[in-house]
Parts: structure tokens; sequence; C-alpha cells
């Protein structure tokens, strides 16, 4: 891939993305997708590391068009029929696998976007004209293990790759219910430690999200949802800003999302 573009590296984003329905929904969420993608510097190409990929080892899609994958049930037609014809990019795909030597990452060519990927990236860029790939989560590792292998990623941002994490620091399904109007307890004072610590660069502490203590256990049930938050905050260079939105817990799902090194 090309070298450095003039306007410096690409932002990275962590999007908590919540329900399937807002994709299709018009509510504050996707409100804020559609002004994300109008405020970015246009990408080159995206990488998505989706809640909604869990692998045992690690997989890279390599499709030169992928599918739009429904992977949920019990939602309207309506959502059934969203298509996100983005291309993708076998380039990016074979690039992320050079960039991470070890361990091997698998290139898949019939894998395509879950609705982690297109469920935030159809509001961002709806005309589907920026390839994006998706690299999987190798579930089995801890947290400090996806923070060191998305380190080796970071030279994508200085390529015109937007990396966007798509899962939610507080994600406990089991608990979840609609009628409630104010979060857990656990699930706010956790949102807000784990903020606490993002906004003071003390990622350290996050990677064993499992050793945090009663509220992380509550939030992070099963950790695919956390998980792609980590990459985001791998790729924080030295003295880059960082910026907080969607800040709200309802019952014991976190939408706060985070941006990397924008302006
Ligand atoms: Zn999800």
């Amino acid at each position: 891939m090309s070298a450095a573009s003039l306007s410096g590296p690409m932002p990275a984003v962590f999007l908590g993305h919540g329900s399937p329905m807002n994709a299709i929904e018009d509510n504050a969420w996707r409100r804020s997708w559609q002004a994300l993608g109008q405020r970015l510097p246009r990408p080159r190409a995206i990488l998505c590391i989706s809640s909604h990929w869990e692998t045992q080892g690690m997989y890279v899609g390599a499709a030169e068009r992928p599918d739009t994958i429904h992977d949920f049930h019990g939602f309207p037609r309506a959502l059934f029929n969203v298509r996100y014809p983005a291309p993708g990019s076998p380039e990016l795909a074979h690039r992320i696998a050079e960039l991470i030597p070890h361990p091997r990452v698998h290139l898949d060519t019939h894998r395509g976007l879950d609705h982690g990927a297109w469920g935030v990236l159809q509001p961002m860029y709806p005309d589907a004209d920026i390839p994006v790939v998706q690299l999987s989560l190798s579930i089995l590792q801890p947290g400090a293990w996806h923070y060191d292998i998305a380190k080796q990623l970071a030279p994508l941002r200085d390529e015109g790759v937007l990396v966007v994490g798509s899962g939610n620091i507080v994600h406990n399904l089991r608990l979840w219910k609609q009628a409630m109007a104010d979060p857990y307890d656990w699930a706010q004072r956790f949102d807000e430690d784990i903020a606490d610590r993002i906004a003071e660069g003390h990622h350290d502490g996050m990677l064993g999200y499992e050793t945090l203590g009663p509220d992380a256990l509550m939030s992070i049930p099963t950790p695919e949802h956390y998980l792609p938050l980590l990459y985001v905050l791998a790729l924080q260079r030295a003295g880059e800003p960082v910026e907080f939105f969607n800040e709200h817990v309802s019952s014991s799902i976190s939408m706060r999302s985070v941006l990397v090194g924008a302006d």
C-alpha cells in the first residue's frame, strides 16, 4: 500500500452499536453515525473489528464482494432486507496478514459483513463505495493479547484506513430490560470507570478486564462486545486526543463511543 497521506493518520473509532434496529431506526445513535461519517476524513478503506465475528485463530475477510450477513433473529423483515454492498479489499486483507506475522492470519474469501459492521457503516457511508474488511476476534485470547495484536495494525492509519471497533463497553443481554428507565448501578459505574481510564490513558488496567471486580463481571459476562474497544485504544499514539460521544447507559448496555486522533 501507498505511503502516508499528507493530512496525517486516520482517526480510529470504537462504536457502541446496541440493538440491530439502530441500523434502520431514525434515532440518536444512527444520527450520530451519520454525522461521524461526514466529519471524518474520507478513508481509502475500512477495517472493522466487530463483536459478531468470533473465531478460534485469526481470520480476515478477503472476499471481493462480501455478502450482508443477517446474524440475528426475531427482528422485522425490513432489517433482513438491508443490503450493504460495499466492496471488499483482498489487498487490505493481505496487508493485515503481512502486518501480523504471528500468529498466522487466515484469509477467508467467503466471509460477508456481519451486523456489527454494516449496522454502523451503512449510516456512516450510505453510498457503500468504500471497501470494507473485517478481522475476526480470536475469542479465547486474553485482553492483553488483543491489544498487542492491534498495535501491529498501527501503520494502517498512515495508509488511509479507518479502523472501526464495533461492540459495547457494557453488554449484558441476559439482564437487559427494555422498560427500565435507568441503568443498573453496576453498569453506570463500570462505564464511568472505563471512561476515566481511557481519558487518563491508563490502558494497562483495562486489559485484564476479568480482574476488575464485580461490576466488570456483570458488565462483561462474555468478552466479545468489549474486546473491539481494545483494538481502537491500542492505536492511540502519544499525545493524541480522545473524545467520547453517545455517553449513555440504558439498563445493561452502554452506548459510549470513543474517537481517537480526530481534529
Ligand atoms: Zn452486538
